[in-house]
């Protein structure tokens, strides 16, 4: 990956650990989320653990360098649909279902994980929500910043993500 002597990447490639912090804007500039005020994230490069732009954008950075990635709708969290609405149970949701209120995000289990959702409606056993990401239909620029890099330890690698502090611990 690289010919540094204590053979850390100089470079973000596949199966580096690359941490990086990130703000997150729509097309009018709106601050959407920020890493600033936490750890920075920690991705398994090559893994599939972010958008695909964002993967894309950092190979071959170094740490300390700063640069944005706008992506459209398609390459980020999809279009809006409008027939994304469905009647879920109560049941299927995650987290204290007695607080539900439309507008607000749930986490619908699903055989994939946890899929983020909008509450439309709630009844008494079941909940309208609204399928789309919350980020669906918006353009979405990421500024990043590449604060280190390391190599994937075989463990990291045969899992498919970072293992350790700000990764998964199992
Ligand atoms: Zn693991």
């Amino acid at each position: 990956m690289s010919e540094a002597e204590d053979d850390q990447p100089a470079q973000v490639a596949r199966d580096c650990v690359v941490s990086f912090h990130y703000e997150l804007f729509d097309a009018g500039g709106e601050a959407l989320e920020s890493s600033r005020r936490r750890e920075p994230v920690l991705i398994l490069h090559g893994h599939g653990n972010v958008l695909p732009g964002v993967e894309a954008a950092l190979l071959g950075r170094s740490p300390g360098e700063r640069f944005e990635v706008t992506l459209a709708p398609g390459e980020a969290y999809g279009e809006r649909r409008e027939d994304a609405r469905r009647r879920v149970s109560k049941k299927h949701l995650a987290g204290n279902t007695k607080r539900l209120a439309p507008g607000m995000q749930a986490g619908l289990r699903t055989a994939e994980g946890l899929r983020p959702v909008t509450v439309v409606k709630v009844g008494s056993s079941v909940v309208d929500v609204d399928l789309n990401h919350p980020l669906a239909g918006r353009s979405l620029r990421f500024d990043i910043e590449v604060v280190a890099l390391r190599a994937a330890s075989p463990e990291e690698l045969a899992h498919g993500h970072v293992h350790g502090p700000g990764g998964h611990h199992h």
